[in-house]
């Protein structure tokens, strides 16, 4: 038996014994927010044993509240989760995109200071890139940090701001040097959003949720401290922090790893019934089975981006998991509502909430269309 059998069987054990029976399926799931209280015991106990085993961040390292796993390890973990139907303890901006980060540019007080806390759920994060005129062309940016001794002083805003009402922090681009060539002169800082220079106002969609926000910063402060990498050279750390946000490492890792269209035959099943052990409509069957090849396809391309950049994130290529991975969200809602005929198109209803979601994946995180720039120049190397 390899040692990663060995790591196999005490992790099924280990999750058979500490998975409460109400953290496995849908449910809740912490963000680590300090403004949003969960309530449901099972989904709390979960919480606390995998951050006291470090399995919230299972791939830091120990010293930041990690659990130090090697790549195997973490998939084979992730593999035994889903076995159970075990949530996630833990899913944040802070656990994809800014604590990767931090890893890679933070300084060693900056790992220490956020990293732990991320790690033990005990703060949420928002991103603070776009702003009213700065979206695609993200490098215009326009919101100013001025030096003030020890720390910055932050004028301006940003928009479409998700979750900024329930974060504790905001990572944030600035332009610290508003002379320079626009991607030279910005700067990637940390700020506190409890603090009198932030306002929050929601955005409020058709369907009455305020999922994201406008945030006014006026006279905002960010401590020296929090500035990430270089002055004037966030760019490259804000880039980085994208592709972070694009590879959705967590399934990256796990590529491979269960079916993403099991719950979709069910349903097929019993929506068009059983004929010859199939799903009984051809045509619709059809459909599923074009995106069951499709999605393995992305699944075994994540495996080989994973493994050809020995584990990491990988770079520019993430923007094919961003986009093909949108598309195919998309296609599996499409196939689901499509499924359930016209009464599928109840507004209000749980499944239609999900689809109206998921047409904004083709934009959020950088849209389809500037991810297809990207791969044109980035990956295959076209000319301008
Ligand atoms: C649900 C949701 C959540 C979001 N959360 C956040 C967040 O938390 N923080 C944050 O900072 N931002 C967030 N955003 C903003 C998101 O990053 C921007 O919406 C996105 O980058 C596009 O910018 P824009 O909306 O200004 O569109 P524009 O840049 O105005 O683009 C409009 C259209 O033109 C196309 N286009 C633009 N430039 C090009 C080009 N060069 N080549 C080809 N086509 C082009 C785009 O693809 C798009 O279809 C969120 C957006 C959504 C929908």
């Amino acid at each position: 038996m390899t040692d990663l059998d060995t790591f196999r069987l005490e992790t099924r054990a280990w999750l058979e014994a500490n998975c409460p029976p109400g953290a496995r399926g849908p449910g809740p799931v912490s963000n680590g927010s300090t403004k949003i209280k969960i309530t449901d015991r099972d989904t709390l106990t979960w919480l606390e044993r995998m951050v006291e085993k470090g399995w919230t961040v299972p791939n830091w390292p120990k010293a930041y509240g990690g659990g130090g796993l090697a790549k195997d390890e973490y998939v084979v973990l992730l593999e035994e989760m889903r076995r159970i139907h075990a949530r996630p303890a833990l899913s944040s901006f802070g656990t994809s995109m800014i604590g990767p980060t931090l890893l890679e540019f933070g300084t060693e007080a900056q790992k220490l200071r956020h990293l732990p806390r991320i790690a033990r759920a005990e703060v949420e994060w928002c991103q603070g890139y776009s702003e009213p005129g700065s979206g695609s062309d993200l490098a215009s940016l326009r919101t100013r940090a001025e030096d003030n001794g020890d720390h910055f002083v932050i004028n301006g805003s940003k928009i479409w701001t998700s979750g900024a009402h329930h974060a504790d922090w905001m990572f944030c681009l600035v332009r610290t040097d508003p002379e320079a060539p626009k991607q030279k002169g910005i700067s990637f800082v940390l700020l506190p959003m409890d603090q009198p220079g932030i306002t929050i106002k929601p955005i409020r969609l058709l369907s009455g949720e305020s999922p994201f926000n406008q945030v006014f910063l006026d006279n905002a402060t960010a401590s020296k401290d929090d500035l990430v990498g270089r002055l004037n050279e966030g760019w490259t750390v804000g880039k980085r922090l994208l592709q972070h946000e694009r590879s959705g490492m967590e399934s990256l890792v796990a590529g491979g790893a269960g079916s993403a269209s099991e719950s979709l035959v069910n349903e097929a099943r019993k929506a068009f019934g059983v004929s010859g052990g199939k799903v009984a409509d051809a045509t619709f069957r059809q459909r599923l089975l074009g995106y069951e090849m499709h999605h393995a396809a992305y699944r075994l391309s994540q495996r080989r981006a994973v493994q050809e950049s020995d584990g990491g994130t990988p770079g520019a290529v993430t923007s094919i998991f961003k986009v093909v991975g949108s598309e195919l969200q998309q296609m599996h809602h499409d196939l689901q509502l499509e499924m359930r005929g016209p009464e599928g198109y109840t507004i209000g209803d749980a499944d239609v909430k999900q689809w109206l979601f998921h047409r904004a994946a083709s934009i959020y995180s950088g849209s389809n269309e500037v991810q297809r720039n990207i791969l044109a120049k980035r990956v295959l190397g076209l000319p301008d």
